[in-house]
């Protein structure tokens, strides 16, 4: 039971000491009521957050003040991080992110909350807390809004992509009507928001086990090409394949992956995009490589897909074959052309991830050994030399190699 944890409840003391009082919320109580694996246990308290830091010193557990000006206070224990926020209640907003003030009310601070499914609280001793009748939407998963769906958008224009997100994780059937409504009409006023909390957003729907339903609603309502105009109309239907071979084939989902199967391989856009999101440089670099890839067909044979592999390195190949192939198998069904070519793009792709790239055995060493003056030519001579050993597919060995190096040597002069 994750609230027995030893150091769950070390917080649950720390906290409810001297008429404070601590509590989980969030994700935690969330998913522990949908049967979910739980990623981090954060905590809500009545302490104010120098009480909290002042109780962790006397305590010998480390406490740094990770977001202390809204309240937040991280206790490491045993090496875990969790995060204690103190009560807080909006009282102004620019709709770039609601301002708060702390409180000692558990209503107000479950009503500042976004989703009902978000808002419910657990005590140490496991009593789960409904303050905002949040349970029945748990049972029957239903993304809600707390209050108003359209002020509460207003108050934070991030909670548009956070309701996609929920719901590509909780929902079933149809988003709740109203939440959807608001999110189609704020669309236009989310480029106010920071890149990184967009980003930030983004990048956990596309990791969702399945975002492909949310993606479908963002589409319909306006939401996608309002925060991701690059996108292309079939882009659902690509993540839809490539949610299906991802399942059937058994590949770790990769929230780039899924990216760049709604966003055509184009430099441009894809610069323009991770600019403007402010992707890091590994993401953004990924990204490009899958852009700039060759385009590899069905019929492409093996030892070109081996000569592309060792040019253009895996990263972006792999991601091509696999769209390629999920689209393919996609169309597969009573269509027996298509059926072929999954199966040609599954053998591509598993020599792909096979492939290991060789080194090429001939160094500058061996051309300077043969009296060429060190500089550019040494290079070009190399150069060339690779060029027709990748043409020969690799197949010559140093010896063969150094044999035909005297014969591209006198043939540069
Ligand atoms: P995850 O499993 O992704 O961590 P989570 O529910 O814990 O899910 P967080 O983004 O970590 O999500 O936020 C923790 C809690 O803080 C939420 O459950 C919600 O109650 C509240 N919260 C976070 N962001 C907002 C927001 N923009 N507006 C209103 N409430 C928010
Ligand atoms: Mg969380």
């Amino acid at each position: 039971d994750w609230l027995k944890d030893a150091a769950v409840q070390r917080v649950f003391e720390l906290l409810n000491a001297d008429g404070g009082e601590g509590r989980v919320v969030g994700g935690a109580v969330r998913n522990a009521l949908m049967a979910i694996p739980i990623s981090d246990i954060d905590f809500a308290t009545t302490n104010p957050p120098e009480e909290v830091m002042a109780r962790a010193k006397h305590a010998g557990i480390k406490a740094v003040p990770t977001g202390f000006d809204h309240g937040t206070v991280t206790l490491v224990i045993d090496g875990r991080g969790f995060e204690v926020t103190t009560l807080r209640k909006d009282v102004e907003t620019d709709g770039r992110r609601a301002k708060v003030s702390f409180g000692r009310d558990w209503q107000e601070d479950a009503e500042r909350r976004d989703f009902t499914i978000n808002a419910l609280y657990a005590t140490a001793d496991g009593t789960v807390i409904d303050l905002i009748d949040g349970l029945k939407d748990i049972e029957s998963r239903t993304l809600r809004f707390i209050g108003d769906a359209a002020s509460r958008i207003a108050e934070d224009y991030l909670r548009v992509l956070r309701f996609f997100r929920f719901f590509a994780y909780y929902g079933v059937g149809r988003p709740d009507a109203d939440g959807l409504r608001a999110c189609a009409r704020a669309k236009d006023r989310l480029d106010t928001l920071s890149a990184e909390r967009v980003w930030s957003e983004l990048r956990k729907l596309l990791a969702a086990p399945d975002p492909s339903r949310a993606l479908l609603w963002m589409r319909t309502s306006g939401v996608l090409t309002a925060v991701l105009p690059e996108s292309e109309k079939w882009g659902i239907d690509a993540i839809h394949g490539l949610i299906a071979a991802e399942q059937s084939l058994g590949w770790s989902p990769d929230a780039l992956v899924r990216l760049a199967a709604i966003i055509p391989p184009q430099a441009e856009r894809i610069d323009s995009l991770s600019q403007r999101l402010r992707l890091s440089k590994a993401e953004s670099e990924q990204l490009l490589k899958f852009a700039s890839a060759p385009a590899i067909s069905a019929d492409t044979a093996g030892a070109a897909l081996d000569r592309m592999l060792y040019r253009h390195g895996p990263t972006g190949i792999l991601t091509r074959l696999k769209l390629s192939l999920a689209s393919a198998r996609a169309q597969a069904v009573e269509n027996d052309e298509q059926m072929v070519k999954a199966a040609r793009f599954d053998a591509l792709l598993k020599r792909a991830q096979a492939f290991t790239r060789p080194v090429f055995p001939i160094g500058g060493a061996d051309v300077i050994a043969l009296g060429v003056k060190p500089g550019p030519k040494v290079g070009e001579v190399l150069g060339r030399l690779e060029d027709s050993w990748i043409e020969r597919n690799f197949t010559e060995d140093r010896a063969a190699l150094t044999a035909r190096l005297q014969d591209v040597v006198s043939k540069l002069d």
